[in-house]
């Protein structure tokens, strides 16, 4: 598409063409819904093959309205999928108490898959109850084994299901050759969305670069990136002229606006970028459509 634009070039304003990208927007929400419809399949057949359903054990600690939520729609995703659940709810615990209940859940056969929903009260070691998590059980993926298998390039890792559910969308969207040797950048360096995103891109066989918040002239990184992934957490992080024209750009944030409105970290990217994630429904669904599907990965994993 061809737009004039107004320049002052030689001390006089001209109009001058420039070329306006047609930005495509990747539709998160109606990829996680097939991902859905495909795990819903395949638990029906595990059903079929060992007469229950596969089975997941999701812990919640305190009082988080924002976990309650989370696990709220955890449970109606795995309704939808014909996945068996049970919620633990506990109001406070200590890490005892915690470790040996994922101890007993790591040991009960029809237990396939355990989730204990972040961020934990301050008084547990996040770290230590993922790893107390049988690797085989951990439908996250945080714990050390399955981030070492990822690392290590080991092809039964369970991988943390937002990077895997961008992983999942840039292959339903744009071909994954096509993004071979060319630039990842990733703005997060956390263990759950920009240090497993690395370890995928790079199997990818992409040239990946990790920022956050100490990385000096951030945008000179971003301005290069064929494809953009931001989990900064700050609504107009990433502003149009931030970007490589033509860039594909991952959204990952929520982050609520001046009126509480769900967005991300990028302002209007439409004419510049090549393809965009909306917030919502761009990366969200996707999380929760690939923890359906590690929960059956898991199922599999366990009985074959
Ligand atoms: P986090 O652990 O707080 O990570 C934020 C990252 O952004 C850190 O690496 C931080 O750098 C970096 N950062 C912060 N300010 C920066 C700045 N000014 N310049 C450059 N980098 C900066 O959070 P998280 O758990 O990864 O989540 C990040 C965002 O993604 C949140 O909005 C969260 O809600 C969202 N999220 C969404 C999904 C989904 O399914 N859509 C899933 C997970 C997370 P340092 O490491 O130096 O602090």
């Amino acid at each position: 598409m061809k737009t004039m634009n107004n320049k002052l070039i030689d001390g006089r304003r001209l109009q001058v063409p420039t070329l306006k990208i047609d930005t495509k927007i990747i539709d998160g929400k109606a990829i996680a819904e097939n991902v859905k419809l495909e795990v819903k399949q395949h638990a029906q057949r595990f059903a079929a093959q060992y007469g229950r359903k596969p089975h997941i054990a999701m812990i919640v600690i305190g009082r988080n309205p924002a976990s309650e939520i989370y696990v709220r729609n955890k449970n109606k995703d795995c309704e939808d999928c014909d996945i068996d659940q049970t919620t633990y709810k506990l109001p406070d615990t200590t890490q005892e108490r915690l470790e040996s209940l994922i101890h007993e859940l790591n040991a009960t056969e029809t237990v396939d898959a355990i989730l204990v929903q972040m961020p934990l009260p301050k008084n547990l070691d996040a770290k230590a109850i993922q790893n107390a998590i049988a690797w085989e059980k951990d439908a996250d993926g945080f714990g050390i084994e399955n981030t070492g298998k990822l690392w290590s390039g080991i092809t039964d890792a369970t991988c943390a299901c937002t990077p895997n559910g961008i992983r999942h969308m840039l292959h339903e969207c744009v071909s994954l050759e096509s993004l071979k040797g060319k630039h990842a950048v990733i703005v997060n360096r956390s263990n759950i969305v920009g240090k497993p995103m690395a370890a995928m891109l790079l199997d990818m066989d992409m040239t990946v670069t990790i920022c956050h918040s100490k990385t000096e002239n951030i945008k000179t990184y971003t301005k290069t990136a064929d494809l953009l992934i931001t989990a900064v957490g700050q609504p107009g992080f990433i502003k149009p002229e931030d970007i490589k024209p033509g860039a594909i750009v991952i959204d990952v944030s929520m982050n609520k606006d001046a009126h509480n409105k769900l967005c991300g970290d990028c302002e209007d990217l439409t004419g510049v970028a090549g393809y965009i994630t909306p917030v919502p429904g761009g990366v969200g669904p996707m999380t929760r459509a690939m923890l359906m599907q590690n929960i059956i990965s898991c199922a599999y994993k366990r009985l074959k």
